[in-house]
């Protein structure tokens, strides 16, 4: 058989590893084209080889696989044989072997660089032409439950027989007992057989492999009981030869792909491998069959398949996978899957993206890790643009395997996630612009027939060389783009192609601008004003606010007093459209705090300025990267409450003012509805909201409290805000979100800016009343805006 003859000539050629020696001596005689012929798989410089090169080593293998191509087969030893007269047309002219050749047009003249062989390569599709592979065997069913009960386990037999059976209706398959094949290139048969110990012990342990072994002479009472103690795994008698059969299957199809046998493949093999580890069995695996597959396709063929790129798209992670090569630089292991902080199968934080390998495998495992089930085609896109294709291409590998779990498809009730068979059409497609085309595809998970039938099958008529069906949706969830955004920042520290940068760990980058920002103001606020900071004495909020809160000198004479909490000032930049860098000439910084600050002052006014930064920072050396602060509102509270105890209320101010802008305003809010007497010294509150919700201030013991805050508030709220969208606030805004008034502007500095004049008269015309009335003044001040008399203190009618 010519197929034997080619795989004796492959393994002669991995056996002897070092590179020059690969040739034979009849291409050796060729002179200096054919060091590059000699060296292609994974080892050559492709500065240094000819333009098509790539797939001309290939030749001596298909001139022996000639069952497939008789018609190369033919002129593979005819050195007097020229390559067609136009050579880059003849890669779309098929056959091209069959044209007559015109001698006097031949590209090869004496001093080209191109060889014979490479000539010969250049005719026709020599890559195309082969086809793809299939490796199915009815014995791997023979892995069952032994006593199957009402609820048929996910892991079912049939699994591998639907999907067969629907790539035979396709007429994809040349099976006697399937409808007439339909294609003109059908799939090659690989045959699986069974993998040896040695094999396997290349991931196992030998005790796992004795373990997986003894199960063949167990009872059934002992099976079952295995069963218990054991994650997520089923024994019968046959489940040993299922595993070696499917390790096998797996070894025999990348092994056809690696050597150019077939031009891709599909290994419809079970029982799956991904979760079984070098010395477990879980997850429904045994035997890791696609690790032990690239490490027997390393071993034999040496440099000829050195990289190595395993892509997951299994909904699980690869856990076994990622263990078996997390210190080996020679395979990238990229995964994605369903993560939920490490709540779903196969838990823990293996799966999360900050596991990225160790040692000289550092860098070579990628985990995207979704947030939650429901992932979707645009969402595996997106990934796969920014992230998958990137790092593999930069990677380079001799070939691609993926570990194809079909339970991210529509329909698998366990993966709960909607990738529709053309999404799975379309990854195949990009990993086949990988490694010359060698594309390994070995099934894993996927429990709903259907959809594994019908992803399996997008998948292979796509390696057959049909093009990917339309996507239908194709723009990414927030999830995704998060996560992918993430991992992209995450994995730059080891891919040139990733951006942006993430801060270096080493301390490099240290001071948050937050708190370069609030420097400046402190210094800028005491030169001109004579702000200074306030002693905040408790130790946890110290820390985290040194600096942020400044008075004027006067905050606790008898004037009005103007309490200002804000965020930090709006940082306007145009970064760098690659690598996301920030350069200083390029930044702004809209502080309208100032002229607030700057008129109170004016004004005689006192002043308290609390700056409350979106991140609080606990520990600025452990660098470390927070989300979403869930420690701000609590914090922002207990500031509010401290300064309130410890200057505001025993202060002398004749009215109070609180001014809340943006996310701070949460902590006025907060004093108003939790210190009970608190709108008895407060005069008013002016505030502004931007994108956060409106807040409410009411108070069940308090029923009044929504009345004053009503009749003593002004809530400028940016016109592009929500709460516009909402009927009730068009009619009749409920009064406990106080007064409000729709902005023309939209970001927090605009408005400030815009509504400037207005809040100056509002506070000033407020805190006059109060001083023309200083002498009569000692009945209970706060009466003139207590809740049971009308607005006797607003200026002006300014609701929206
Ligand atoms: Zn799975």
């Amino acid at each position: 058989m010519a197929m034997d003859e080619d795989e004796d000539t492959v393994m002669g050629e991995a056996g002897s590893q070092s590179l020059p020696s690969v040739t034979s001596p009849r291409w050796t005689s060729d002179g200096p084209g054919i060091q590059g012929n000699g060296q292609l798989n994974g080892r050559s410089d492709p500065s240094i080889a000819p333009p098509l090169l790539g797939q001309s080593v290939k030749l001596p293998l298909s001139a022996h696989s000639g069952d497939s191509r008789p018609e190369h087969t033919a002129g593979t030893g005819n050195q007097g044989i020229s390559p067609p007269k136009s050579l880059p047309k003849s890669v779309d002219s098929g056959d091209a072997t069959t044209e007559d050749f015109d001698k006097q047009d031949s590209l090869v003249e004496d001093n080209s660089d191109w060889t014979d062989e490479d000539a010969i390569a250049r005719t026709g599709l020599p890559l195309a032409s082969l086809p793809s592979g299939l490796c199915y065997d009815v014995q791997m069913r023979y892995h069952c439950e032994v006593r199957p009960t009402a609820d048929v386990h996910p892991e079912d037999p049939r699994r591998i027989y639907y999907i067969y059976k629907e790539l035979c209706r396709a007429g994809l398959v040349d099976d006697p007992e399937s409808c007439r094949p339909l294609v003109a290139r059908l799939l090659r048969r690989i045959n699986a057989r069974n993998a040896t110990e040695a094999e396997i012990s290349l991931v196992h342990t030998p005790d796992h492999f004795a373990f997986v072994e003894s199960t063949k002479d167990m009872s059934d009472d002992e099976l079952i009981a295995l069963e218990h103690t054991r994650d997520s795994i089923y024994f019968n008698k046959l489940t040993f030869a299922s595993s070696i059969l499917s390790v096998g299957g797996a070894i025999e199809t990348c092994l056809a792909v690696a050597t150019r046998k077939v031009k891709n493949a599909i290994a419809v093999i079970r029982p799956p491998g991904h979760h079984a580890e070098h010395d477990k069995t879980m997850g429904f695996c045994l035997f890791n069959n696609v690790s032990v597959a690239a490490r027997v396709c390393q071993n034999r063929l040496g440099d000829r398949c050195r990289k190595i790129l395993i892509l997951d798209w299994d909904v699980h992670h690869g856990n076994g996978i990622q263990k078996a090569f997390y210190e080996d630089p020679n395979v990238l292991y990229i995964s994605l899957h369903v993560y939920s902080d490490g709540k779903f199968y196969p838990g823990g934080e293996e799966g999360d993206w900050d596991h990225c390998g160790e040692g000289a495998g550092v860098g070579r495992n990628v985990n995207i890790p979704w947030p939650s089930q429901g992932m979707g085609d645009g969402d595996y896109m997106y990934a796969f643009q920014q992230v998958v294709m990137p790092i593999a291409h930069e990677f380079n590998p001799d070939l691609v395997i993926v570990a194809s779990g079909f339970d991210a498809a529509a329909g698998d009730e366990l993966g709960g996630c909607f990738v529709t068979p053309s999404c799975y059409a379309h990854m195949t497609h990009m990993l086949m612009t990988l490694a010359n085309g060698k594309v390994a595809v070995c099934l894993e998970g996927g429990y709903n027939f259907r959809s594994i039938s019908k992803s399996a099958l997008a998948v292979t008529k796509t390696l057959m060389g049909d093009p990917p069906d339309r996507l239908h949706t194709t723009s990414p969830s927030a999830l995704a783009t998060t996560t992918v955004r993430r991992v992209m920042m995450i994995q730059s520290r080891h891919w040139q192609c990733m951006y942006p940068k993430g801060p270096p760990q080493d301390g490099l980058f240290t001071d948050r601008l937050h708190d370069v920002i609030r420097a400046y103001q402190s210094k800028q606020l005491y030169d001109n004003y004579k702000l200074t900071s306030l002693f905040i004495y408790r130790t946890a909020i110290s820390k985290s606010f040194e600096n942020q809160v400044l008075a004027s000198p006067n905050y606790h004479q008898p004037v009005p007093l103007l309490v200002i909490f804000h965020d930090p000032p709006e940082i306007m930049g145009l970064p760098h459209p690659v690598t996301n860098k920030l350069e200083a000439h390029n930044c702004w910084l809209a502080d309208v705090m100032k002229d607030y600050i700057g008129w109170a002052v004016g004004k005689g006014y006192a002043v308290i300025d609390v700056n409350i930064p979106k991140h609080v920072t606990i520990d600025p050396s452990s660098g470390k990267y927070e989300e979403e602060d869930e420690n701000r509102p609590t914090a922002t509270e207990e500031l509010a409450g401290y300064l309130w105890d410890n200057y505001i209320e025993p202060s002398e101010a004749t009215e109070i003012f609180f001014l809340g802008v943006g996310n701070a305003f949460y902590g006025v809010a907060n004093l108003l509805i939790n210190r009970e007497t608190l709108y008895k010294r407060v005069n008013s509150v002016v505030s502004f909201v931007a994108e956060n919700p409106v807040r409410a201030i009411a108070s069940h013991t308090q029923v009044w409290l929504s009345r004053w805050y009503k009749d003593n508030s002004l809530v400028f709220v940016s016109h592009t805000h929500g709460v516009w969208n909402s009927v009730e606030t068009r009619r009749k805004p409920s009064k406990r979100y106080g007064q409000l008034v729709q902005s023309p502007k939209a970001s927090l500095s605009e408005m400030l800016m815009h509504h400037k004049d207005e809040v100056y008269q509002w506070i000033s015309e407020r805190a006059d009343v109060h001083d023309s009335e200083t002498e009569e003044e000692k009945k209970p001040k706060p009466k003139s805006r207590s809740p049971t008399k009308e607005n006797q203190g607003e200026p002006r009618s300014v609701a929206g």
